[in-house]
């Protein structure tokens, strides 16, 4: 994507925004579920292992770096930023991050309880009311709702980075998420294409880094498990219908019939022959 259009992105953004700094709002419940000491030492250990693997084959974080952490509520936004902070205890550079969550207003208030997750954990935050989601389900919207939803909240957070001079967006996308996004494309954007681990944007003022793309989504469920964060609500009359989720259960059942499958189309990913293609 060149400049040009970038910036006509962002300049199109039709976001009705509502900014919002730390504020008073109850606390969250945020216990750990279960915490058998040698699975939780397990599972910690590796998600940290391949998510510095992924990190250092792309030189992802450097520093002074300022990452604005997309966060939704999942579990993976939750374990990316819980693991970027936890990380610069552990290495010698030092970078700066900031939460950004952007409410899809469908009513549910996920913005007033990201607000108070962030607070409680103290995370410097920014907290967006728009209207992506409405948007994203009006009838003049003849895309699949989730491909406009997400691409006005990535705009909402390009803005957002602008503003807060972050020169990096992290978002919690995982391995699962690249094999998912390769067949959708394939099946329903007629492109072989997924998502970049390290993706520069705008001749690389601002950088999307994908720091947990190398590991598969259960462990990071089993290690949200073992954080207990609490499960965000974005009120979405989507959620659990989407497309993705028809990939999902296609893949699932691929997966039951031979264990090489995930890990063979994951390397065919970063193995393409573009001279057998035509
Ligand atoms: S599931 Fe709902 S909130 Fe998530 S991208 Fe799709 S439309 Fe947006």
């Amino acid at each position: 994507m060149g400049n040009e259009e970038n910036e006509t992105i962002l300049s199109a953004l039709r976001v009705s925004m509502v900014t919002e700094k730390r504020s008073n709002h109850k606390h969250l419940n945020c216990k750990p579920l279960f915490n058998h000491p040698e699975m939780s030492q397990h599972t910690k250990k590796e998600i940290k292992r391949l998510m510095g693997r992924a990190i250092h084959k792309y030189n992802m974080t450097e520093d002074g770096d300022h990452i604005l952490v997309s966060v939704s509520g999942g579990k993976d936004s939750m374990s990316l930023l819980w693991l970027l902070r936890e990380r610069i205890k552990r290495i010698p550079i030092n970078y700066r991050l900031t939460a950004a969550h952007v409410d899809p207003g469908f009513g549910a208030d996920s913005a007033g309880q990201m607000r108070s997750f962030f607070q409680e954990h103290g995370f410097d935050y920014q907290v967006i009311t728009s209207d992506c989601g409405p948007k994203a389900h009006s009838p003049e919207n003849l895309e699949n709702p989730c491909f406009l939803c997400s691409r006005l909240r990535r705009k909402a957070l390009f803005k957002m980075a602008s503003e807060l001079n972050c020169n990096k967006i992290a978002f919690g996308h995982h391995k699962d998420d690249m094999i998912e996004t390769f067949f959708l494309n394939i099946f329903y954007g007629a492109s072989v294409s997924t998502m970049m681990p390290l993706q520069p944007f705008f001749n690389g003022k601002v950088v999307v880094i994908r720091p947990l793309y190398m590991i598969p989504e259960r462990l990071i469920q089993k290690y949200a498990r073992l954080m207990g964060w609490p499960k965000i609500d974005m009120g979405c009359p989507t959620a659990g219908a989407s497309k993705r989720e028809d990939i999902k259960q296609m893949l699932k059942g691929l997966y039951r019939t031979n264990k090489k499958i995930e890990g063979n189309i994951f390397h065919a990913i970063q193995n393409v022959k573009r001279e057998y293609l035509p």
